[in-house]
């Protein structure tokens, strides 16, 4: 990529993609980033003066190809989700919205003790919908998401890994409200974390540290993993809140399977439907997507090579192909954790 002038032009033309706002007298760069970040979405009004400073104190070491990279591959643009896109979670769901969502979108609202939480983490086996989760936190506070895999920021851009954390959290703040998603936190809090994860692993933390204190930061970050035990306490510890995501319960399921199969035009009885449910236990959300469009990709029949409904042997095929990753020991063990680290809700 051609890199640009300076950091200050990477974020005018790159993070803030937005139309010339057209208020008085501040200088037009600076007017640059009081603008939300996302058109699609209905952004609540945030305070511009804090923005305004995060701005004009902008570190000097920020390198614009890293900036570049950030903007282009860790600034999420996806659709926005709505709690109801979730199904199941119900408990979780109205303590973070409660908690979290809405301090930040009212400020001064908030009763619980001590300052709302700004750091969080999901943990539960892959594919249960903590990423989703968070896409929907973002939606919910009009924030800018910028999603970072750990064990990507290990492995293809390990020589950078620390400059492009700072430079997340440098955007982040520029950008504010934004939220942190960062997959397979894991990876970056190792209990045993070799001479390549320990800095990285204390830089993540006095991050965690500083967006838990800082009453001017309207940044959240919000970690994922599917192995919980691998992170040590002082580590896990430093999110504010820890959220068992579990595979869906039979309601959701269904939920899941309505929604997933609505897609390919198939429609099963009742009787069906229940029996599905019922065989689909200790699957996760992404397993349940994954059976219906396995079920779905065996529907080319007829002479003419039409489209066919699915049908319930499709599905009953697809159970072939598709099974649950996680043994119920797992599952246990995820309880286990839940139990002893767990937040309730
Ligand atoms: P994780 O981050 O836990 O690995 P994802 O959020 O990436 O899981 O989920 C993958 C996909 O599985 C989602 O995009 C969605 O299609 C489906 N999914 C998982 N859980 C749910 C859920 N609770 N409700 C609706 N869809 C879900």
């Amino acid at each position: 990529p051609v890199p640009h002038r300076s950091v200050e032009d990477a974020l005018v033309t790159r993070a803030c993609p937005v139309p010339e706002p057209v208020a008085g007298a501040a200088p037009r760069r600076l007017l640059h980033h009081l603008v939300p970040s996302s058109q699609t979405r209905p952004l609540p009004q945030h305070p511009p003066t804090l923005q305004l400073r995060l701005v004009e104190e902008q570190p000097k070491n920020i390198d614009p190809l890293v900036l570049d990279l950030v903007n282009t591959k860790i600034v999420e643009r996806g659709p926005p989700v709505q709690w109801t896109d979730i199904a199941g979670q119900v408990s979780v769901k109205a303590t973070i919205e409660e908690e979290l969502v809405w301090p930040i979108l009212r400020p001064g609202a908030y009763t619980g003790a001590g300052r709302p939480p700004r750091t969080i983490l999901l943990f539960g086996p892959r594919g249960t919908g903590k990423t989703l989760l968070s896409r929907c936190i973002s939606t919910q506070l009009g924030s800018t998401l910028l999603k970072l895999s750990g064990t990507t920021l290990l492995s293809t851009w390990k020589a950078e890994a620390e400059k492009i954390l700072q430079t997340v959290f440098f955007v982040a703040s520029c950008r504010q409200p934004a939220v942190v998603l960062i997959t397979e936190a894991e990876s970056m809090l190792l209990a045993r974390a070799g001479e390549d994860v320990s800095s990285l692993k204390s830089q993540l933390l006095s991050y965690l540290d500083n967006i838990s204190t800082s009453s001017e930061q309207n940044v959240v970050i919000i970690g994922t993993t599917s192995r919980p035990g691998s992170m040590d306490e002082a580590s896990h510890r430093r999110f504010a809140k820890r959220f068992y995501i579990s595979p869906p319960d039979s309601i959701a399921r269904r939920q899941i399977l309505h929604h997933a199969l609505a897609q390919q035009s198939c429609c099963l009885s009742e009787r069906e439907m229940s029996s599905l449910v019922q065989h689909t236990e200790s699957f996760t959300g992404s397993e349940l997507v994954q059976l219906c469009q396995h079920a779905g990709a065996t529907t080319l029949h007829g002479l003419q090579g039409q489209l066919q409904p699915t049908s319930y042997q499709d599905l009953e095929k697809a159970f072939c192909k598709v099974r649950p990753a996680a043994s119920q020991k797992e599952l246990d063990l995820f309880l286990e954790w839940d139990k002893l680290y767990g937040t309730r809700h």
